[in-house]
């Protein structure tokens, strides 16, 4: 069978084998409580301590600005909510975009439930936020904008320093959720002028289920989780020794390798999609051409459906995603592709390629074999191809 090309890192990525190395002990022998006194503790809480000193050193941080919590979602959810509440003395206004994740999207909606108000700004058709737009909203009752760095579907990176600016100014909360950029692309908190970002380790080589949440000296947020002290009480649960110490790790590998793994994946992207314009008719790119991850490539392809893309990339063995992560369960097209302006059909059409550090020229080549006759099956299965060609009377 042909070797698996895995092309979905922007779902999660493979966990570095260096990464696995360095947690294994803190499973077995090194399994002491960090929040304990005698010496199998104190270790823990050593490597936890070194394990932050390298997320901050990543983001540009001090060590004491960056908590520890179980994912992206859970800081998106801890920032957005703890954010909100903390300031909801100055106002119960909060601005956002129509493109953020749902970790984002779904705090804000129920934050909308409970007495706050959401302005969802929309986008260009690159999938841009205008920090203008980021002005016009602003009230008097403003106390959190949250808008993300780079999108996950798309890959579009947007404008944050600028609307960071915005909101330093006015002394409102700004968070970012850079989870597709901490450990892709410089992120530094200084530049991005943010108060709070969410940090996901399994989307940078590191482990599931575990993330950091930075939040800037100064800023407030109020405790998500209560319970122990931990984290200087503002996050408490028993620290998740290895976990935390895979995303040090993971931080570390991504400060010394990040440069050359994404000057080496934005050729293979480029080189991707170039290779699918010369090769297919009638597809597009979702996104902004060059304000882009250097890892993304989202493709529509009119007249067919993504999900039957996917299955067929499946049997080439050839993971790949589609632009909406029917995570419902539903036939919703992804909200952001409908964001950009697309209709339906062409938002249902969509299929997106994320690399990573494991993929090669190799893999670009098999992809560019595969894509053009999956096309073309499907194409000549679909009425709606059909129709939108004038083939068929309607
Ligand atoms: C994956 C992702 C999340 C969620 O992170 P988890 O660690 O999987 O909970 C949030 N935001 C963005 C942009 C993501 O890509």
């Amino acid at each position: 069978m042909a070797e698996m090309i895995y092309l979905d890192h922007a779902a999660t990525t493979p966990t570095d084998p260096r990464i696995v190395e360095a947690m294994l002990p803190w499973f077995s022998e090194q399994f002491g409580n960090p929040s304990t006194l005698y010496s199998l503790g104190t270790q823990s809480r050593e490597a936890v301590e070194t394990a932050r000193a390298g997320v901050a050193a990543l983001i540009g941080a001090k060590p004491e600005e960056v908590y520890f919590t179980s994912g992206g979602t859970e800081s998106d959810n801890w920032a957005v909510i703890g954010g909100a509440y903390a300031n909801e003395k100055k106002g119960n206004h909060i601005i956002t975009s129509a493109i953020e994740h749902h970790a984002v999207l779904e705090p804000c909606q129920f934050l909308e439930k409970h007495g706050f108000e959401v302005t969802t700004l929309p986008v260009d058709q690159y999938g841009i936020v205008d920090p203008d737009d980021v002005l016009k909203a602003l009230t008097d009752r403003t106390i959190l904008i949250t808008t993300m760095h780079a999108n996950n579907e798309i890959g579009t990176i947007e404008p944050i320093a600028e609307i960071g600016a915005i909101a330093r100014e006015r002394g409102i909360h700004f968070h970012t959720d850079t989870v597709q950029t901490v450990g892709r692309i410089p992120v530094d908190v200084t530049k991005l002028n943010c108060d709070s970002l969410a940090i996901s380790a399994h989307k940078f080589y590191g482990p599931k289920g575990v993330g950091a949440m930075y939040l800037r000296k100064g800023a407030r947020a109020l405790p998500y989780m209560m319970g122990g002290g931990q984290e200087k009480n503002r996050r408490a649960g028993t620290h998740n020794v290895s976990g935390i110490v895979g995303l040090g790790k993971a931080a570390e590998l991504a400060a010394a390798e990040m440069e050359d793994i994404s000057a080496r994946l934005t050729v293979l992207r480029d080189r991707l999609m170039s290779g699918i314009f010369e090769k297919i008719e009638d597809v597009k790119l979702n996104g902004h051409p060059t304000l882009r991850l250097p890892n993304n490539v989202n493709i529509s392809v009119d007249g067919i459906e993504g999900e039957s893309m996917i299955l067929l990339f499946d049997m080439n063995s050839i993971s790949v995603s589609s632009g909406s992560a029917c995570t419902s369960g539903t036939l919703d097209p992804s909200h952001v592709l409908l964001a950009l302006g697309m209709s339906h059909e062409q938002a249902h059409g969509s299929v997106r390629f994320t690399f990573g550090k494991s993929n090669t020229d190799d893999h670009v080549d098999r992809v560019l074999a595969a894509f053009p006759c999956i096309v073309d099956r499907l194409r000549a299965m679909s009425p709606l191809y059909a129709m939108q060609k004038g083939k068929v009377a309607v």
